[in-house]
């Protein structure tokens, strides 16, 4: 079997192509320029992987040669998308190549991937969760929920647009799955914000990939700094592959959303976790106020994703090991330098 990962180069793309690749399927990854392809094969070391260059896939027919050159194809897995706030236009740089992105798949999907059986979509927590409610606590989202965020909010600020991106993205796929009747199915992976190591030390930089830059930037913390105002709901990126294997590979995650979130968190929780793991390396970083971290999660709104627990079937990291495997990797790095 043939798995083509685009955007074969990020953060959860690379877990998921080690994965796959481990598993014994053979991997067909796109990547923005040779260099970034050749930079996964050093790291991969496998025959089983071959990269595809679609330089940007907000471009219309972005998919079509990487496909029409590997009609062996027989599951698509869609993670490629912008995810970082470092923009101008919410719209021109986050929605339209996350919206245009997705329908070049699909599109690219429907019309060159003969054998193509499933199809499984990186959305966001961002699709599902309501931002005017994630200060009510009796507010739940489930997989069943939309985020109502409309496109004129979407062009406020890089956050907004963010949030925009994923929404829509997600709903023109499974609307384009309602109007054109394709022979695959869709599957979706919503993940909360995704923490844990690197795939390869090698991709340890000064400034990591949005969400893992979260607790990369509390390493970096000194002493008298402000702890960072940020919470949010985790899950492990080893978790998230492992659910991108699944969405694929089994009956019952056909046409279904997968929620991805293990637990709350504040950074308060993640300095409390350093400072215990790693008293040494932290004893130079503020430290708040310990335990605090609890308070906020009684204030915020809920998620229960008890479907996706039983679709998937097993146990989620916890946020400890998640936190201690990222910044140990983090300091590992460091040390060797
Ligand atoms: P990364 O930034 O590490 O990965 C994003 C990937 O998308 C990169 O390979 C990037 O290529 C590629 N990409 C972005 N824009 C374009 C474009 N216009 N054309 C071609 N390629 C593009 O982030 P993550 O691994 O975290 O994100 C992967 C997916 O998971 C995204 O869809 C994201 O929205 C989703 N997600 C992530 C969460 C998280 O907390 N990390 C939570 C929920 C969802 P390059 O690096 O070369 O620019």
């Amino acid at each position: 079997e043939t798995v083509f990962v685009s955007g074969a180069t990020g953060f959860i793309a690379l877990h998921t192509v080690k994965v796959l690749i481990e598993e014994g399927y053979k991997v067909v990854g796109s990547v923005r320029s040779t260099e970034k392809g050749e930079n996964i094969n050093k790291l991969l070391k496998s025959d089983n992987f071959v990269y595809e260059i679609v330089p940007d896939i907000g471009q219309p027919g972005a998919f079509d040669e990487a496909l029409q050159k590997h009609p062996e194809v027989t599951t698509f897995l869609h993670t490629a998308s912008p995810f970082h706030f470092k923009i101008t236009d919410p719209i021109k740089d986050l929605v339209e190549p996350a919206v245009e992105g997705t329908k070049n798949a699909l599109k690219a999907i429907h019309k060159y991937g003969a054998n193509v059986k499933r199809v499984v979509i990186t959305s966001s927590y961002a699709a599902i969760m309501n931002l005017e409610k994630a200060g009510s606590p009796e507010f739940v989202s489930t997989e069943e929920s939309w985020n109502p965020i409309t496109l004129e909010d979407a062009s406020k600020d890089p956050m907004r647009g963010y949030l925009g991106s994923k929404t829509f993205a997600e709903k023109a796929a499974w609307d384009f799955v309602k109007t054109e009747k394709p022979k695959f199915s869709l599957s979706v992976v919503n993940p909360v914000y995704v923490f844990g190591p690197q795939a390869f030390d090698e991709e340890v930089k000064s400034e990591l990939n949005t969400s893992s830059e979260v607790i990369n930037a509390i390493t970096k913390l000194k002493e008298n700094d402000a702890i960072p105002s940020s919470s949010g709901n985790f899950i492990d990126v080893r978790d998230v592959a492992k659910a991108h294997l699944k969405a694929f590979s089994s009956e019952e995650t056909k046409g279904q959303r997968l929620l991805t979130s293990e637990r709350f968190f504040t950074a308060q929780d993640i300095l409390d976790i350093y400072h215990k793991n790693f008293p040494k390396e932290a004893a130079k970083s503020p430290k708040g106020v310990p335990g605090s971290g609890e308070k906020a999660m009684s204030a915020a709104s809920k998620i229960d994703n008890s479907k996706t627990r039983k679709l998937l079937g097993f146990e989620f990291i916890s946020l400890e090991k998640s936190v201690v495997d990222s910044i140990g990797q983090i300091l590992n790095v460091q040390k060797s330098k």
